[in-house]
């Protein structure tokens, strides 16, 4: 394997044994193609641009606007279900990535993001405010302002990919993008080198650099360093770019990374990184707070913080209440069971790189989570597209061409749910405690790797937080919701 031929780049590699959904017959073939990516991008696109189109000139109800229908029902179900079962598809097929490619076509940009800025607290932010504008905004139940935040963000990516190389707002300042990347840690599949004998050999390091028009990775990710998910958009350049055929999209076990203390290309050591740590945390805490969003005990919550701050305006009740949820409870948290683990295991070591290191522990429980919520709304709100599409299909003259425009759903009954209700309740209980169940391994492996006579000392901590955590996201699933995004919410 490691003679001179088989690093020929007609030569592709053989050594993976795994199944690569690369080197499969038609899906294979189609993401080697140059323009997949494009392909995928564009009715994504279209739709996003019917999405404004809905949201800014369609009535403003939300279930019947595809502006709220698609944006808060089926995008975030489908972003959550693929990377439960793939990994992130969602960067790979990103509508807003195709008039930045575009542009680029024209606009070379020359400046270079600084180096003070290399960080995620940017995105962190970002990704708390898009959390914080849904609640304060409603923005599952307002089309307008959905409309408005789809055109911000094709604004905000076209400035910031426009004026500054490789991709800035993928990496540092995309919401979704982080989301994404923290959530891809658990999913089955990754973007890696078959054959890591093969990139030893190699010379021209393409994957990285770019080859002729081909670039390399935007992302800073190196194939022959790269370890798992983090950052990685799936955007396939490494493959198109790489001569020896040596990239392919792997399986692997799902949340091993977790533990992994490799350095990573582009990344460093996760035990190094406490903004991605931050991010892991924001991202298994954020999901609980989003589901407190929707259950009633919230208004009560409210009141009470409206009191104490002596206000009825909801902006400084729901700020108060986003610091507590995702500053003073993950640090008071982290910290206590950091402290513990210390004392029982006798840990050395600051409390920061503990907390940081065990946060990535969270991920599971997190993605669980956000898994039980995001397909609460698909499932039970698939079929909302039919009558927010027929509206805009009347409005545009549909009938004019002899279709149906008359009648909810293009005269078609509306369907139900997509599976009976009550499976609902056991669907979603199976993803928290499976969720909170990888959560419990990775804190052990990292418990084993830290204190390998007192592993027990050392897991039972944060045995304890992710127990409590657990609980907060059972009694949360017990209390009524709100159904955002489905025609019950009217
Ligand atoms: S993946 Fe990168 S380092 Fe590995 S063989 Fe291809 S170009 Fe070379
Ligand atoms: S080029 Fe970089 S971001 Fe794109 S799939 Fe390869 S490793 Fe991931």
């Amino acid at each position: 394997m490691t003679t001179q031929t088989t690093l020929s780049p007609s030569t592709p590699s053989s050594a993976s044994t795994s199944v690569d959904l690369m080197a499969l017959p038609g899906l294979g073939r189609f993401l080697r193609w140059r323009h997949a990516r494009t392909t995928l991008q564009v009715p994504l696109t279209l739709i996003a641009l019917l999405m404004v189109l809905d949201g800014l000139q369609g009535p403003q109800r939300a279930s019947g606007n595809l502006a709220t229908v698609l944006a808060w029902v089926h995008y975030r179900g489908l972003i959550i279900l693929a990377l439960l079962v793939a990994g992130n598809l969602f960067c790979l097929a990103c509508p807003f990535m195709l008039p930045r490619n575009l542009l680029r076509r024209f606009l070379r940009p020359t400046w270079v993001w600084p180096r003070r800025l290399r960080h995620k607290g940017m995105g962190i932010l970002l990704l708390v405010l898009l959390l914080f504008a849904y609640e304060l905004f409603d923005l599952w139940a307002t089309p307008w302002w959905t409309a408005w935040l789809v055109v911000a963000y094709f604004v905000i990516l076209l400035l910031v990919d426009g004026l500054f190389r490789g991709a800035p707002f993928c990496k540092y300042l995309c919401p979704i993008g982080q989301f994404n990347f923290v959530a891809s840690l658990v999913s089955p599949l990754e973007v890696r080198a078959r054959d890591p004998q093969v990139c030893a050999d190699c010379r021209t390091k393409d994957c990285i650099r770019g080859r002729g028009k081909q670039r390399g990775c935007e992302l800073g990710l190196f194939q022959a360093r790269k370890v798992g998910n983090m950052d990685c958009t799936f955007c396939l350049d490494c493959v198109h770019a790489c001569p020896y055929d040596n990239v392919g999209i792997l399986p692997r076990l799902p949340a091993s990374e977790l533990w992994s203390g490799l350095w990573r290309s582009g990344i460093g050591r996760f035990s190094r990184r406490p903004d991605l740590a931050a991010l892991a945390a924001v991202f298994t805490f954020g999901a609980l707070l989003n589901a407190f969003g929707m259950v009633s005990p919230i208004y009560t919550v409210e009141a009470w913080l409206g009191n104490l701050l002596g206000t009825r305006s909801e902006a400084p009740v729901l700020g108060l209440l986003f610091i507590i949820a995702l500053v003073v409870e993950p640090v008071l948290l982290l910290g206590l069971a950091g402290g513990l683990a210390r004392r029982w295991a006798g840990l050395r070591g600051g409390l920061l790189p503990l907390m940081t290191r065990y946060a990535y522990a969270l991920v599971p429980l997190g993605f669980g989570i956000w898994l039980a919520h995001y397909s609460f709304h698909f499932l039970t709100g698939f079929w909302t597209f039919l009558p927010a599409l027929h509206g805009l299909w009347a409005r545009l003259g549909g009938a004019s061409v002899g279709l149906p425009s008359q009648g909810a759903n293009f005269g078609l009954p509306y369907p139900g749910p997509l599976i009976p209700m009550d499976w609902l309740f056991p669907l979603e209980l199976g993803f928290i405690v499976l969720g909170w169940v990888g959560s419990l391994l990775v804190a052990y492996r990292l418990a084993a790797q830290d204190a390998p006579q007192r592993t027990w000392q050392a897991f039972l901590p944060w045995a304890g937080l992710l127990l409590l955590l657990l609980l907060a996201a059972l009694w949360l699933m017990g209390q009524p919701m709100e159904m955002r995004g489905t025609p019950m919410m009217g």
